[in-house]
């Protein structure tokens, strides 16, 4: 006979027990024997088994459902530390997390990405021990390093494919050079795929589709589906930049075709679409200020962006069905821009698709990048089968 459960499977082993915990979904000994189905007393084992490895640590009374208050679990804080690097073409941001996933310290840097894989990743490993050093715990271990790469990452494998304006790169298994220079596991991924993971994880409430677009000086995309990160068949899956954009300016893209959405509608699209108007901006900084100025022509250059993104997430949301979609990257602070997007997707899309929609800005904002990259690693350090592994 086959039987349909409506709830997700629980995972009743150790490492099943260890991700309950962490995703909140249980706190206590009671609400893992009732969630996983197990015997009270196997659920004690395996807690004191993950207790006495440095997993899980006991952390006060939670609230009870009358009589014993029951004791609350949580994961060990002090078991180590991972850091989140999220990198952009000439712009860094580190995140220096707990194994609970707590912030401890951000850091903000300029770099250059054109410097090339070899001198970069090298100063990320001294930036990450002089992180550690300064701003995690006595003794404190980083275990692992999560980095945000601004170009197609290949996955399976984790290597860089033809990224645009990354000279040095193309090829680059950059987690594998970075954990030799660093001595701890590393793991890589497109930057606008960990925001999306960032931003998951940043919500008080289950969103399990979603999709992110970062829209800054060039536009990506990452794609949450049925609760995780949604890499397509070769790492591809979200990448919306070379769809090209019906009745756009012919404009040469930076992969040799013409119209793509990434050279009509990104920033650095933006900012030259203004100056051939004789408008003298240098960066999309400045084309955000002007719009806010009241600037009638920077203003209408940024809602045309939005509505031509929008054009392409219409489909998308089409297509896909998400809950909820985010904008982040420094165009989402433009309204015009925003509002272009609504007005496209509202236009385009059927009711059934957009009627429980929720459009927002990034809750997110310039953490969520370091916040996924965090999550990434330590979802890997929590891996279940590397937790039973580690116990048996
Ligand atoms: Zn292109």
């Amino acid at each position: 006979m086959t039987s349909l459960s409506a709830s997700a499977h629980i995972d009743p082993s150790p490492g099943g027990i260890l991700n309950l915990v962490r995703s909140g979904a249980s706190a206590s000994r009671a609400d893992i024997a009732r969630a996983a189905g197990l015997a009270p007393s196997t659920v004690t084992a395996r807690v004191e088994a993950l207790i006495s490895n440095g997993y899980l640590r006991e952390a006060g009374p939670g609230t009870s459902s009358g009589g014993r208050r029951p004791k609350h679990l949580e994961v060990d804080p002090d078991a180590g530390v991972a850091l989140g690097v999220d990198l952009g073409a000439h712009h860094a941001s580190f995140g220096l997390f707990d194994m609970g996933g707590t912030l401890l310290a951000e850091r903000h840097l300029d770099m250059d990405i054109a410097d090339g894989p070899q001198k970069i990743l090298a100063w990320i490993a001294a930036e990450a021990d002089a992180m550690v050093r300064e701003s995690a715990g006595n003794g404190q271990q980083l275990r692992g390093i999560g980095l945000g790469l601004p170009g197609p990452v290949e996955s399976p494998g984790g290597r860089l494919v033809s990224p645009s304006r990354m000279p040095g790169w193309n090829g680059v298994d950059a987690a594998a050079m970075l954990s030799v220079l660093a001595g701890v596991p590393a793991l890589a991924e497109n930057d606008a795929n960990l925001m999306a993971l960032g931003e998951q994880v940043s919500l008080a409430e289950d969103v399990d589709h979603l999709v992110f677009v970062k829209a800054g000086s060039s536009i990506g995309c990452g794609i949450i589906a049925s609760g995780r990160l949604f890499h397509g068949h070769r790492g591809m899956a979200g990448d919306i930049s070379h769809v090209s954009v019906p009745n756009a300016p012919q404009t040469l893209c930076s992969c040799g075709r013409i119209g793509c959405l990434d050279a009509v509608a990104g920033g650095a699209a933006i900012v030259a679409s203004l100056r051939r108007a004789g408008v003298d901006v240098a960066d999309t900084g400045e084309v955000l200020r002007l719009a806010e100025d009241g600037h009638p022509l920077a203003t209408q250059t940024l809602r045309d962006a939005g509505t031509r993104t929008g054009g392409v997430l219409a489909t998308i949301v089409n297509f896909f069905n998400p809950q909820r979609l985010v904008l982040g990257g420094n165009l989402s602070e433009a309204d015009a821009f925003v509002a272009g997007v609504r007005s496209a997707i509202y236009t385009e899309c059927l009711p059934l698709a957009t009627d429980h929609l929720e459009i927002a800005v990034t809750r997110a904002k310039a953490l969520g990048g370091t916040i996924g990259a965090a999550q990434l690693m330590l979802d890997h350090l929590f891996d279940t089968r590397v937790i039973n592994e580690s116990l048996a």
